[in-house]
């Protein structure tokens, strides 16, 4: 595939300060190095990056010695993390080899590890995620045809797909993340390939399934990510309990989850604001919820209302490896909107004003309301209600992040380079 040189519309001011300060020291050094990934794919389809990777020629210790804040990361492949301003961090890897075919030796050494621009390229995963951008010509590289999928708008695998979907399952789900966070088509042997390929998802690591089901909940596209991973019977594989649910009539009042998907989507568009995981996941665990309620004769005693709730989530939560702590918020969500209904006291109302996930038991409440699913006088109940007891406002809990920091040292978004398959 020859290289593209274009007109694009990049301006180096809507590359962030700390990554033109990396590149240009890279280059002050004499080293290559280039913007890379989602950012060059997000500017040119004039989209906010969520953040700035480079891909460089220097080795992981030279990068480390031309910047102070710096650390290393991963086992298998080291990459460098520069900090930036407020904590960001600038991931910067070395090109990396073509993977070696099964002839090769295995013996992985510095020298069969790094590679050109053009191999690193070809280690990525869809064309449109594997432009390059050299900041000091103002050049946009394209070893891959990139450009011409992303006017297009299709996402296309590097490579054969069926392959590319068995080296790294994960692929499927990043293909309907992206599909539906950019409004792309999928390419037909792409398509085709998720169809034929599906069932080896239950090979991936389950870290990596929930991250990626994370990122679909939270786009502002959940309900078109979960109409795609429906279409592409991938919801077959990773949450068969919910397969039909999104084909429900609007109206249904037991399976609102189409709307709920619509509220999660209008609420939390922001790519900056990521609301509480357990929030986004009992999105998905309250239909099942209420169906399993709906099914059982006469009215569920209180005290059995968290037993079913955890009966409904256990075999999610083990196949997609949904955190303790996740399930803890997901778990009072629910309940809370049970305890609502069922208080007959102030007292207790003010108990539930005091629980520690209180603005994410609130803001479900809200999007039911605005799903539909809350009668009239409840809604308004709640919002008399949260007129006296003003919720705080909500955040994604921090303890997860902070964890992997230390560890992997994984940057916002619980990236790895060491998990992270190319
Ligand atoms: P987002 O905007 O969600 O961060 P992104 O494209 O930046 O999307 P990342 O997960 O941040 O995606 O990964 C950065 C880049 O690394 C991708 O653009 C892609 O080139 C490459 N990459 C990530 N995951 C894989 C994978 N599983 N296989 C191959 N390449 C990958
Ligand atoms: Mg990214």
């Amino acid at each position: 595939m020859p290289i593209r040189l274009t007109e694009h519309g990049i301006r180096p001011s809507d590359i962030d300060r700390d990554a033109r300060r990396v590149l240009s020291r890279l280059y002050d050094f004499g080293f290559q190095a280039y913007l890379v990934g989602g950012s060059v794919r997000d500017l040119l389809l004039d989209r906010t990056p969520k953040d700035f990777d480079v891909a460089t020629s220097a080795r992981p210790n030279e990068v480390r010695r031309l910047f102070r804040r710096c650390r290393l990361i991963g086992r298998r492949f080291r990459l460098a993390h520069v900090l930036g301003e407020g904590g960001k961090i600038i991931e910067t890897a070395t090109f990396r080899a073509k993977p070696p075919s099964d002839g090769d030796v295995l013996l992985i050494t510095d020298d069969n590890k790094f590679g050109t621009p053009d191999s690193d390229a070809h280690r990525r995963d869809f064309t449109i995620n594997a432009l390059f951008f050299d900041l000091a010509r103002s050049e946009v590289i394209d070893y891959v045809g990139g450009l011409e999928d992303l006017e297009r708008r299709v996402l296309r695998t590097i490579g054969e797909p069926v392959v590319r979907f068995r080296e790294d399952p994960v692929r499927m789900l990043r293909a309907v993340k992206f599909a539906a966070r950019l409004d792309f088509g999928l390419e037909g042997a792409l398509r085709r390939a998720i169809l034929s390929e599906r069932g080896e998802l239950k090979k991936a690591a389950v870290p990596r399934l929930y991250e990626e089901m994370r990122r679909l909940l939270w786009n502002g596209s959940a309900r078109r990510g979960f109409e795609l991973l429906d279409e592409l019977r991938l919801l077959e594989v990773l949450l068969p309990e919910l397969s039909g649910f999104l084909g429900r009539p609007a109206d249904d009042p037991w399976h609102p989850l189409g709307p709920l998907l619509d509220a999660l989507d209008s609420r939390f568009e922001d790519p900056d604001q990521p609301p509480p995981d357990g929030l986004m996941f009992a999105v998905l665990m309250w239909p099942l919820f209420q169906a399993l309620v709906g099914a059982l004769e006469g009215p569920v005693p209180a005290a059995d209302e968290r037993a079913l709730a955890e009966a409904v989530l256990e075999p999610v939560a083990r196949r997609l490896g949904v955190p303790r702590r996740t399930q803890e918020t997901l778990l009072r969500v629910i309940e809370g909107q049970r305890r609502f209904r069922r208080a007959k006291h102030d007292r207790q109302l003010r108990g539930l004003a005091r629980d520690p996930d209180y603005a994410s038991i609130v803001a479900f409440a809200e999007m039911r309301t605005e799903a539909g699913d809350l009668d009239p006088e409840v809604a308004d109940a709640w919002s008399d209600f949260t007129d006296e007891h003003e919720p705080p406002p909500l955040e994604r809990k921090r303890g997860r992040r902070r964890r992997r920091r230390s560890g992997k040292g994984s940057g916002r978004g619980g990236r790895s380079g060491g998990r992270r398959r190319r």
